[in-house]
């Protein structure tokens, strides 16, 4: 088969960038489809700019790649079925639906078997009360729509506080869930071909800081076989229920008593960035490979992997590449509080030298 193909990203952030430099290699060209003008996104592919809901613009863009994808779960699906109307569009639409429901999403985990706090929706104040009285307290009223990074979301201590956190996110449909005692955030990608086959890569382990991943750790130390295995069987559980072709990111809770899901992302994901250096193929290179309908690569780690994200502030990046091991991705961002500039991987053949270069790491910025 020659690869000589273009495939299209709804989305021109990040993670657009970094599937370009994935797919580049192979021969694949990238159009980027976006709102406003991306200097991620412009550096490796060619950018079109329209409206989500500008059907001509959107047909266009869709007439000019042999494949389309997206790169956040919030693309509106009508917009994917305009595109689709075209050319394929992947992960599948149920996949996209999914995601933007976080009640739907709960629904479909317990279908399958895979472990959920105790939720209950909530529409009302009064609802909420009941939701309160029913899962128990304490616990999180989240937005069921549009919610990431912790956004559209408060905790509800209390049944008391169930009025004031009413007022801070009610009047949109909601769910409110229990607290979960995890000793640990958890997170597995998997991806699956368009001919069925699926590959997993090694579960990590991931800190955030202010609701925004800080770090992951490859591999998640201590991982029991049961959990492991357990793991793996939800997330592709969930490739096969939903007919998909990508990768799919499965966030779990670690705790005492077993793993527990807290959402799933339709795409590549901020945890699988240190699997273009620490991996043997890239989630990447793998999702690419699955939406143009290539084989797909091994997921084996390659050595032992730190990944920190660089937030807000650029580090000095000559001081950093100073350190041995230390892998440097920009996303041709300006600063701006809170928002992801880049990341940097450390990746050393034994866990001792990663020990040893985060700490050199941590010494002169304040990533780690
Ligand atoms: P989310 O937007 O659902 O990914 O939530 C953001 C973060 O809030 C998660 O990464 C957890 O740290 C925390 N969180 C969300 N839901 C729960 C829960 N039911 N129990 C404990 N912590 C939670």
């Amino acid at each position: 088969m020659r690869v000589a193909m273009r495939v299209g990203v709804m989305g021109a952030g990040q993670l657009g960038r970094m599937l370009a430099l994935a797919g580049i290699p192979l021969g694949i060209r990238f159009v980027f489809f976006a709102p406003e003008p991306s200097a991620s996104a412009q550096d490796v592919g060619d950018v079109m700019l329209g409206a989500w809901d500008d059907e001509k613009a959107l047909t266009r863009f869709a007439e000019s790649v042999d494949v389309v994808t997206y790169e956040f779960e919030n693309v509106p699906a009508s917009a994917t079925d305009i595109v689709a109307r075209s050319c394929a569009v992947w992960p599948p639409r149920g996949a996209l639906m999914l995601t933007q429901d976080r009640l739907h999403e709960k629904e479909t985990f317990q279908s399958l078997g895979i472990p959920v706090a105790p939720y209950a929706p909530v529409n009302s104040a009064e609802e909420l009360r009941a939701a309160i009285a029913r899962v128990g307290a304490p616990g999180i009223l989240k937005t069921r729509r549009f919610g990431y990074d912790g956004k559209g979301q408060v905790r509800v201590d209390t049944p008391e506080a169930a009025d004031a956190a009413w007022g801070a996110v009610g009047g949109v449909p909601l769910i409110y869930e229990r607290v979960v005692q995890f000793t640990r955030e958890l997170s597995v990608l998997a991806v699956r071909a368009s001919d069925g086959t699926r590959v997993v890569y090694p579960i990590v382990e991931n800190r955030h800081r202010h609701g925004i991943l800080r770090c992951s750790m490859a591999l998640a130390a201590g991982m029991d076989d049961a959990k492991r295995i357990a793991a793996e069987a939800y997330a592709t559980a969930l490739l096969d229920s939903l007919n998909y072709v990508g990768v799919l990111a499965l966030e779990l809770f670690d705790t005492d008593f077993g793993l527990v899901a807290n959402e799933m992302a339709p795409r590549v994901h901020n945890s699988g960035h240190w699997t273009i250096e620490g991996a043997e193929t890239s989630q990447f290179e793998n999702h690419v490979r699955a939406v143009c309908g290539l084989p797909l690569g091994d997921c084996a780690p390659v050595g032992c992997s730190a990944m920190f994200n660089i937030i807000g502030k650029e580090p000095d990046i000559a001081h950093v590449l100073a350190i041995p091991d230390v892998h440097v991705h920009m996303y041709g961002k300006s600063e701006r509080p809170g928002r992801k500039l880049g990341h940097i991987t450390v990746r050393t053949r034994t866990p001792r030298e990663l020990s040893e270069r985060v700490a050199a790491l941590g010494a002169i910025t304040t990533i780690s």
